[in-house]
């Protein structure tokens, strides 16, 4: 009954409606950006707890980034109208996997006060691995190998499960016992990877039958947002939890025997294929769960008419898709349609942006509604110091990380080191930093004693100092090292945490190393080391810190602050802005390089999907640019428009004139032949006005402009623009 209908609901159209409201049995929806399907899964929980289906600690929902969990409990909060008490499994695969484990990790044969290891202590710790059995690192990248292993877990591949060929790929044939002995490794360190997350759950899960059925119990409502990059590790994981015993014969179904699974996402969206996430689960989603519901939605809320269109002409490129219906109701004259611009080179792309920025501020727009959204992390710093230089507030969201800084880092070490002493790879970081004169002798001599008795380093340390095999000189620092932790580690209990984050800065001669310092860098990584202490008061204890720290790296830079927001790309995913500024598409940067030396078509589509999900942020205005000239590392490349501004529709994108110096070819140059006279961008390139603009450039620029296609950009490095480190999310 309609008319009767909480308020929460009214607001819905009827297909979404259907998806909120089929409570019972598998659901499926899968629509096209900006349709309402993480609107749908945040009122189906609000639904669920509305009606008595669940408490909220039954309910167990999966978003794509710590971001999107925060916001989803704030939503559900507004739809129920008063704060949400509690939603323990709200949150990332990583998040809930790292929750799973802390309460069962003696299963997996770790004890629950586990470190997990980043990107950096997995490469060093594989090239020990590889150091013990004598495999030359410079033929058998240790980082090579991480990559490998990450793949195999994504794949939901223990060592035992790596097909003998793939085995032989790396370390003259000895792949899978390296696999192992790094499992070994992190289990005597009493450590877990990111993949271990959800493999040790998966493990656990698959040999105790019976707390599988515990979970079964409990978790009486599974969601999960963006399934289309899930990998197969999680959708096994998510299987597992899923697929509740079905009712024996003739009874019927009931709340414990049915299988409550509720899925969105859009194939068109899938965009880490290159990590490992495998669009058919979304694809044979009805054949893994008989009598699912399948529901379509299919219009838009998010953008306006111009912005979809172009959205859906680009991906009507791809040929390996669903295709979906979009459309929307909002026709508004004055919406303006997607602007194109060009500029001769990043800075002036920056500091058009920047200008574009001002008038809309001018215009009372917010920067909070404005978002930068660029394809490599690199594109992030032109912006930055754009901004500085203008006093325009940004934050980078997903970006470089405050935590990842080396001092940063080094401190977390200490901090690791006191909250659990089998953290090698913490002692190794800080046992000689400051320099206590402890040479790699004694570090490897201290390696081999604690390996052959399987002991922390620490403990070793506290051994081999009562011993004479370590010179005087060493002794005494190591004696010094020991002392000094295990004083730090009596103080956990009873000294608050910052206060102790303080003292052992001070004692351990960290601080005055960097006082002492003279570089230029030095006055920052100080100031970074007190803002460190400052962000730890906002928890109860050392160990609450260091978790978050490992769970969330979501910069969250000036959250109350009205900013503009640079992202890369991939992070962008769910998100919406009222403006969004797409630069650099050119061939070489987007579609990336990589994509392109590929071949075959899968990489250049997942670019295009990319692109997709760029343009579809947008709520009102998108702006596009790309620029002719592109300086990495000092030199200049010349580039090429990417084919992605070929492939808009004509009808909706409008080329913005150029008010900037080179005015020569932003309007008389490509802007007619493209989209007055219909000729591809590329032979525009080459037309006079084009030439003219160039011919006006500095010496200086000329001078390295030679003839070069976006080709040789990817020689010079542009990374991934996917995040640099994993960090426990989408990334
Ligand atoms: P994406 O694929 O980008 O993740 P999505 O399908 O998850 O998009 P949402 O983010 O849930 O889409 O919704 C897009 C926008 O449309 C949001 O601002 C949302 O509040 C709004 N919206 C969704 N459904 C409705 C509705 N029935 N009435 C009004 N606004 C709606
Ligand atoms: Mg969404």
């Amino acid at each position: 009954d309609r008319d009767r209908a909480p308020d929460y609901l009214s607001g819905l159209n009827p297909e979404q409606r259907l998806a909120v409201e089929t409570l019972d049995g598998p659901v499926l929806v899968l629509a096209g950006a900006g349709t309402g399907k993480t609107r749908v899964l945040t009122t189906r929980i609000a639904h669920i707890m509305a009606t008595g289906r669940a408490y909220p600690s039954q309910i167990l929902a999966v978003t794509f980034t710590n971001k999107a969990a925060r916001e989803m409990k704030e939503r559900i909060g507004v739809l129920v109208g008063g704060a949400v008490e509690g939603m323990p499994w709200l949150g990332t695969f990583h998040s809930i996997g790292v929750k799973l484990l802390r309460r069962h990790a003696e299963l997996a044969g770790i004890r629950s006060d586990f470190t997990i290891l980043d990107t950096d202590d997995v490469t060093r710790l594989i090239k020990q691995i590889l150091q013990a059995e004598s495999i030359d690192d410079k033929r058998w990248p240790a980082k090579q190998f991480a990559q490998l292993i990450d793949g195999w877990k994504n794949k939901g591949l223990t060592p035992a499960d790596i097909p003998e060929g793939d085995a032989r790929a790396f370390g003259n044939g000895k792949g899978r016992e390296l696999y192992a002995a790094y499992q070994a490794r992190l289990r005597t360190l009493n450590a877990c990877d990111f993949g271990d997350l959800l493999l040790h759950p998966i493990a656990i899960f698959r040999k105790h039958p019976d707390l599988l059925r515990e979970y079964h119990g409990r978790f009486r409502y599974i969601l999960v947002d963006e399934y289309q990059d899930t990998n197969t590790a999680q959708y096994m994981w998510l299987r597992l939890l899923a697929q509740r015993p079905s009712p024996a014969k003739g009874e019927p179904r009931t709340a414990d025997n049915t299988v409550n699974i509720c899925c969105v996402g859009d194939d068109d969206q899938s965009i880490y294929g290159w990590r490992g996430a495998e669009v058919d689960n979304i694809l044979r989603f009805d054949k893994d769960f008989p009598g699912a519901t399948v529901i379509k939605l299919e219009r838009n809320y998010r953008s306006t008419a111009h912005i979809l269109a172009t959205a859906g002409h680009l991906i009507a490129h791809n040929e390996g898709r669903l295709g979906k219906t979009l459309f929307t109701d909002r026709h508004d004259p004055e919406d303006q349609k997607v602007q194109v611009h060009a500029a001769w080179d990043s800075e002036e792309e920056a500091r058009a942006v920047g200008e574009e920025i001002e008038q809309l501020q001018r215009d009372k727009h917010l920067l909070n509604n404005m978002a930068i959204l660029v394809r490599a992390s690199f594109q992030m710093r032109e912006f930055e110091d754009r901004f500085v230089t203008l006093g325009l507030n940004y934050r980078v969201i997903g970006g470089p990380r405050f935590y990842e800084r080396m001092e940063i880092r080094d401190a977390m070490a200490y901090f690791r080191l006191v909250c659990q002493d089998a953290d090698d790879l913490a002692f190794e970081r800080i046992v000689n930093t400051p320099k206590r004169g402890l040479g790699d002798t004694t570090i490897r001599l201290l390696h081999d004693y604690a390996r052959a008795r399987d002991i922390p380093m620490l403990a070793a340390a506290a051994d081999i100092i009562e011993t004479d095999e370590v010179k005087a000189k060493a002794r005494k620092s190591l004696f010094d090292v020991v002392t000094m932790v295990r004083r730090w580690q009596g103080l956990l209990e009873n000294t608050p945490h910052t206060e102790l984050a303080e003292i052992i800065l001070e004692e351990s001669g960290y601080t005055d190393m960097w006082k002492v310092d003279k570089t230029a860098e030095a006055p920052g990584r100080l100031e970074n080391l007190k803002e460190l202490v400052r962000s730890m008061e906002a928890f109860e204890s050392m160990r609450g810190f260091l978790e978050h720290v490992s769970l969330v790296m979501d910069a969250e830079q000036n959250e109350n602050l009205d900013a503009v927001n640079i992202m890369t790309l991939h992070s962008a995913k769910g998100l919406e802005f009222e403006t969004v500024f797409l630069p650099g598409w050119e061939e070489g940067l987007f579609p990336h390089q990589r994509s392109l030396d590929e071949g075959g078509r899968s990489g250049l589509e997942e670019e295009r999907r990319l692109a997709y999900v760029g343009l579809t942020r947008a709520k009102r205005r998108c702006h596009l640019w790309f620029v002719s000239n592109r300086r990495i590392h000092g030199l200049w490349q010349s580039t090429i428009p990417s084919r992605f501004i070929e492939e808009l529709p004509v009808d909706h994108v409008e080329v913005a004139e150029m008010e900037q110096s080179y005015g020569g070819y932003g309007r008389g140059g490509y802007g007619q032949s493209r989209f007055d006279k219909q000729e591809p961008f590329q032979n525009t390139y080459a037309t006079p006005g084009w030439k003219r603009a160039q011919a006006n450039k500095t010496d200086a620029t000329r001078d390295n402009w030679g003839n070069r296609s976006g080709v040789a950009i990817d020689r010079i490095g542009y990374g991934e623009s996917g995040p640099k480190a994993r960090t426990i999310e989408g990334e």
